[in-house]
């Protein structure tokens, strides 16, 4: 099988932390050029944009697109007219009608369309989905707590309309907990802290419930120093689960069953590269419409402004 041929749209933050390394590090899938406005690498073909890399650049099948949110459905469907599969990093989208057309597309196209969830490929997330499997549970409480200072530097695009704030790592959680719960959730009601010269939410408290009643709560904080929280604590009739480090060690009735360095990004390449062989999409907007839910019901409070 020859390798599929990608480009990296976008050459920010998580292209250089993830997106190379993972895709090195993965068989079936090469790195073939960049559209990026400021940045390129040794030895790559490189264009300042998407457009200029669909007209001018070398054969591709496929690209990755590493931008905001905002902006990244034109890119999609113009990947997708050409002819290319398409990975795209989370949230899918800015907002969630902006999907079902590109998902359309994909399909008229005969591509992949992948809507990436990296925290759901962290190493105990499976694990903890069997482990509830078989037990009843009870209760569900979230702490997502970091420094928006350390881990999205500068980013002014996280605190406009579509860049989803505190809910852009928050997200990340209830990719988690969509995929290790049984049963689909709901959102009933949020809370959401606006800093006064922002226009996205630096932090949000979430209350979630299943057709069976079950209690979920949530907390997403931006503005957390120190040590940082991703976890997720399930209490069940036969112990309490703790996912912690964003789902790379999984705690189940006092024992640490899963303990392992994260190794996300490859886990998400492989199956990006499984999809595209058979042009089949996996988009699951379960996440994007619980946060969506959360600004239709959140109430809002304006808190101190923000600056970087
Ligand atoms: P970032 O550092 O701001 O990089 C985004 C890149 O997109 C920019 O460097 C820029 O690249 C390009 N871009 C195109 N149009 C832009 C615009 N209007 N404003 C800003 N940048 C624009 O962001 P990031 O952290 O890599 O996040 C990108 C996506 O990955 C987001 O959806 C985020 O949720 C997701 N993600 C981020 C992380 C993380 O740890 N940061 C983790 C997982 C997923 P060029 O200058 O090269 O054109």
């Amino acid at each position: 099988m020859t390798a599929l041929r990608l480009a990296i749209v976008g050459f920010g933050k998580i292209a250089r932390d993830q997106h190379v390394s993972a895709i090195a590090a993965t068989s079936g899938v090469t790195l073939a050029a960049i559209a990026s406005r400021h940045a390129s690498l040794p030895d790559l073909p490189h264009f300042a944009t998407l457009d200029e890399l669909l007209r001018d650049g070398p054969p591709i099948d496929a690209v990755a697109l590493c931008t905001p949110p905002q902006g990244r459905r034109e890119q999609a469907a113009a990947a997708l007219s050409a002819g290319k599969h398409v990975l795209l990093e989370k949230p899918p989208g800015a907002s969630v009608s902006e999907l079902d057309p590109l998902i359309a597309l994909a399909a008229q196209a005969e591509r992949s369309l992948f809507a990436t969830w990296h925290s759901r490929f962290a190493p105990a997330v499976e694990p903890a989905r069997q482990w509830l499997a078989s037990r009843r549970i009870v209760s569900v409480s979230i702490r997502w707590k970091e420094d928006v200072r350390v881990w999205h530097p500068g980013q002014s695009w996280i605190w406009q309309p579509g860049g989803l704030g505190v809910f852009d790592p928050g997200i990340n959680a209830l990719s988690i907990l969509t995929r290790v719960l049984p049963q689909p959730l709901l959102v009933t009601a949020a809370e959401l802290a606006f800093p006064a010269n922002r226009e996205a939410p630096i932090a949000a408290r979430l209350f979630l419930t299943d057709s069976a009643g079950l209690p979920i709560s949530a907390e997403f904080d931006f503005r957390q120093t120190g040590p940082q929280s991703w976890d997720i604590h399930v209490e069940t009739d036969g112990g309490r689960l703790t996912l912690s480090g964003g789902g790379a060690r999984l705690i189940a009735d006092g024992s640490v069953l899963v303990d392992e360095k994260e190794a996300e990004y490859r886990g998400l390449y492989r199956r990006f590269v499984e999809l595209a062989a058979t042009g089949t999409s996996d988009v699951d907007l379960a996440p994007l419409r619980l946060v969506a839910d959360a600004f239709l019901l959140g109430r809002r409070r304006i808190v101190e402004a923000f600056e970087d």
